[in-house]
């Protein structure tokens, strides 16, 4: 699960781990009063105004129709206003949102910590995350903060570096002072990126999170370490162990119909494709996905109905895959295993009389127990429903239907 920049922060600075401050607002006028008091607490009389979206890239992203950017500096309370109400309402385009962008229905107004005078401010990368060749977390960092690290792994890779944690010791003191001095750091800067280092190992590991990216952390002139951005995705599998994280999800940056699935118990991941797909099990609905690109045809989806594929469940897949208007053919594929083939063939085709007007054909295969008996339900339905046991035949049908 994917949170806010935020709500990051504040999971951050739980943990120890020093962040720019700032206060979330829904609108221009509590964006001043959030101004006012950050300059009670903190001093600061310059603040930066942050767009509050899943995705990336704010600073050189603009809402649509002005060239108004999604991070900005507000040298005045009049500026935060202007900006703010700029920002809040409009949709912020930048290279990880597409071109459709996403709303914004909330900003961080947040402390401004590159002081003026700073002749050039230290920016970093850090992420923390599971390296999945060795199965072990790994700290991943560079000199080359504040852009874009896909650009850095790519033209200046040696500028990156990794420390890998064993689980059985966890991050141990003198990793952190390795990360300070690649860093280039010395003195008292040193000595607060060894303690941010270690804070925010801490943060993650405590937090079950899959992933940290701050980008950047930034030294400033008076030789703090913060986080100036946070972007931090949470481990579902481990929500349960946290149950204030729970009401962190804004279901409005997801895709609606995911969210719809997900209430259901389906596991669906929306794709570009014109091809819907049904199937019982991840393996099995990898292997369709590649039958379906073998064919020339392209997965719509992703969809495991998992074990229980009755009516029922088989009703609301079709629900969820044809919400898509680019499904042109929907390939269902189980294998009866524990669910019988014939049951989940009744399932097909009361799903179908249920919803009446489906105009997209729709190709079954079945194989397993009673794959034989559940061909028969289909062929003898009257559906405009094709069936299939072998795998490579219903692939034949979905190329003949988009033909
Ligand atoms: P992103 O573009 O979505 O990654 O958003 P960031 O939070 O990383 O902000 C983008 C950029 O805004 C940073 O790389 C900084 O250069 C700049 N920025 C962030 N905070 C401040 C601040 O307090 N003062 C100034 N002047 N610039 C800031
Ligand atoms: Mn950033």
């Amino acid at each position: 699960m994917n949170i806010h920049e935020y709500q990051a922060k504040s999971i951050l600075k739980g943990f120890g781990v020093a962040i720019q401050e700032g206060i979330v607002a829904d609108t221009p006028e509590k964006a001043v009063e959030a101004a006012k008091q950050l300059n009670k607490e903190t001093g600061t009389d310059w603040w930066v105004i942050k767009a509050q979206i899943h995705a990336g890239g704010r600073g050189k992203g603009k809402i649509v129709g002005t060239e108004q950017r999604g991070v900005a500096l507000a040298k005045s309370l009049d500026d935060v206003k202007t900006i703010s109400g700029n920002i809040l309402g409009g949709t912020l385009v930048t290279l990880q949102t597409g071109e459709a962008g996403k709303q914004v229905n909330k900003i961080l107004v947040a402390q401004d910590v590159y002081y003026p005078g700073d002749s050039e401010p230290n920016e970093f990368y850090m992420s923390v995350l599971l390296n999945r060749t060795t199965g072990r977390n790994m700290i991943m960092y560079s000199t080359e903060g504040g852009m874009d690290i896909e650009k850095v792994a790519e033209e200046t890779p040696h500028l990156i570096f990794k420390e890998e944690v064993d689980p059985k010791v966890g991050l141990m003191p003198f990793q952190a002072r390795k990360v300070a001095f690649n860093l280039g750091l010395s003195g008292q800067a040193f000595k607060e990126m060894a303690k941010f280092v270690t804070a925010l190992y801490r943060a993650y590991e405590e937090s079950d999170s899959s992933m940290f990216e701050i980008n950047p952390v930034l030294k400033t002139s008076d030789d703090k370490i913060i986080a100036v951005d946070a972007k931090v995705s949470l481990d579902d599998s481990a929500l349960f162990r946290h149950k204030d994280y729970i009401e962190l999800r804004d279901k409005s940056e997801e895709d609606p119909t995911e969210v719809e699935a997900g209430e259901n118990n389906l596991n669906y991941v929306k794709l570009d494709g014109n091809v819907g797909c049904m199937v019982n099990g991840a393996g099995l609905a990898m292997a369709t996905m590649d039958i379906i690109k073998l064919s020339g045809g392209d997965p719509a989806n992703f969809l495991d109905v998992g074990g229980t594929a009755d009516a029922a469940r088989v009703e609301q897949a079709f629900r969820i895959i044809l919400k898509d208007p680019a499904v042109k053919a929907i390939l269902v594929n189980i294998f009866g295993g524990i669910v019988r083939c014939d049951r989940v063939a009744q399932g097909v085709v009361d799903a179908y009389k249920n919803m009446g007007n489906i105009d997209v054909p729709i190709i079954v295969r079945l194989q397993g127990t009673n794959a034989e008996e559940a061909k028969k339900i289909i062929d003898e339905s009257g559906l405009k429903v094709q069936s299939a046991i072998l795998l490579q035949e219903a692939a034949e049908r979905v190329k003949e239907v988009l033909a």
